[in-house]
């Protein structure tokens, strides 16, 4: 018989130990992320189902800090879509595209939106953050020698992939034009440079200046790189983005998207010049070997950007929302950063505090909004990032805003001491 020999060695790693530290870590910092558990009711949004984690009963809350900003994610005709290609085609895609194959789904989808920017190709990847990690990654490496110019405040996708390349890149002060251009004046001319940035910028709610970044991608040689994540679907008249409300897509080579926000369903993409688009398709390891998103999604998202390319109505009642929550908040002179986009990010100013309004505005007024902290957002800066979709009615955002103005005004010392 085989007799095993147990030695028991001293100073082994201890990992159980190890993950509570990192656990613990952020607790103490005050940084540890809980979830609300929410259920979303189709045709019943902003309303969702709210299941307190105490074990208290669910009951019905009003959502205020989604992306699904024009309501889209419940509209009949991305839900008819997707439910049409769930029954006609199944759940799951079965492989990547090249092990699966192509289906009619994903070349209707990436015609559509090469459409929607006029440009020559897209292509779909899993998530927003992938495409943009992919593509990034991929056109640093493949040019030779690149630089980066990167905003200081891009979302961590643009970060992860300008790491991924090992590209050298350099950081602009946010939006700042003369910074941007100080940079790509010091740089040698001759080398492959890309200036990655975003349109709207969702936690401080402002917008870039597209067209003077364009100006110096073309003074300095640069490709242009934008985000337009928060944007398409919401801004310009066919959806097409804050470049395409101001006339400026043909001026920018690369457009990124997500269906995940105002498309309401999940996926990003990436369009601009064939052979751009191909080489990202060719090299792209997180496209290359990762399934392919299922046909329902493809098409609830094709649907969802086809329809927004000709109804403006959802545009039109989140903007008319968005004025509105911001008027009201004008009139009592609460504190939010004001900017052109139609997010609202409401500052408390400090992390606990930030905790405590969000959680009141739960336990009290049955409204969600969550608090956002450090690292997302500077320290001093907390806030609540309050977005009016297409589906608030004028009657939700008169409540929110006297919820908001009596707590300011009964928590005033609290609120405003920090602030
Ligand atoms: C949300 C977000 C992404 C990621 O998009 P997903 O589709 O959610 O993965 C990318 N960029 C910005 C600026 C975002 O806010």
């Amino acid at each position: 018989m085989l007799k095993l020999k147990v030695l028991k060695v001293v100073n082994l790693f201890d990992y159980d130990a190890h993950f509570k530290d990192c656990i613990a870590g952020i607790k103490r910092e005050g940084r540890y992320r809980s979830f609300a558990n929410l259920e979303r009711i189709t045709g019943r949004f902003p309303k969702a189902i709210y299941r307190p984690d105490n074990g208290g009963e669910p009951r019905e809350v009003t959502i205020w800090c989604s992306n699904d900003y024009l309501g889209m994610g419940q509209h009949p005709v991305v839900v008819n879509a997707s439910r049409e290609a769930l029954e006609n085609s199944g759940a799951g895609a079965g492989g990547t595209r090249n092990i699966s194959g192509t289906t009619r789904y994903h070349v209707e989808l990436e015609e559509s939106l090469a459409d929607l920017h006029g440009k020559e190709a897209a292509l779909v990847f899993s998530s927003g953050y992938v495409s943009n990690e992919g593509a990034l990654g991929t056109l640093g490496k493949m040019l030779p020698d690149c630089i980066f110019f990167s905003d200081a405040l891009n979302h961590a996708s643009m970060i992860h992939g300008v790491r991924d390349s090992k590209a050298e890149k350099r950081i602009f002060r946010h939006n700042d034009v003369e910074h941007l251009e100080e940079l790509l004046k010091a740089a040698d001319p001759a080398r492959p440079k890309i200036i990655a940035f975003e349109s709207v910028y969702s936690m401080d709610g402002d917008i870039a200046p597209i067209e003077e970044i364009c100006d110096l991608a073309d003074q300095y040689g640069a490709m242009t790189y934008i985000d337009e994540v928060h944007a398409v679907g919401l801004y310009g008249p066919r959806g097409g983005g804050v470049a395409e409300e101001r006339g400026l897509m043909h001026r920018l080579d690369i457009i990124e998207g997500t269906f995940g926000k105002a498309y309401g369903c999940m996926g990003g993409f990436i369009t601009g010049k064939a052979e751009v688009i191909d080489t990202v398709r060719s090299f792209a390891s997180s496209f290359i070997f990762t399934t392919s998103l299922p046909p329902s999604v493809l098409a609830g998202a094709r649907a969802s950007v086809e329809h927004l390319k000709v109804s403006d109505i959802e545009r039109q009642r989140a903007w008319r929302n968005a004025r509105h929550l911001k008027a009201r908040l004008d009139a009592a002179d609460l504190p939010y950063m004001k900017g052109d986009s139609h997010i609202v990010p409401l500052v408390v100013g400090e992390p606990n505090c930030c905790r405590e309004v969000s959680n009141l505005l739960m336990e009290e007024h049955n409204v969600y909004v969550q608090p956002i902290n450090y690292p997302t957002v500077p320290k001093g800066t907390e806030r609540l990032r309050l977005t009016a979709t297409a589906a608030h009615t004028i009657e939700d955002i008169d409540a929110m805003a006297d919820i908001l103005i009596h707590m300011w005004e009964t928590h005033h010392g609290l609120i405003r001491a920090v602030a």
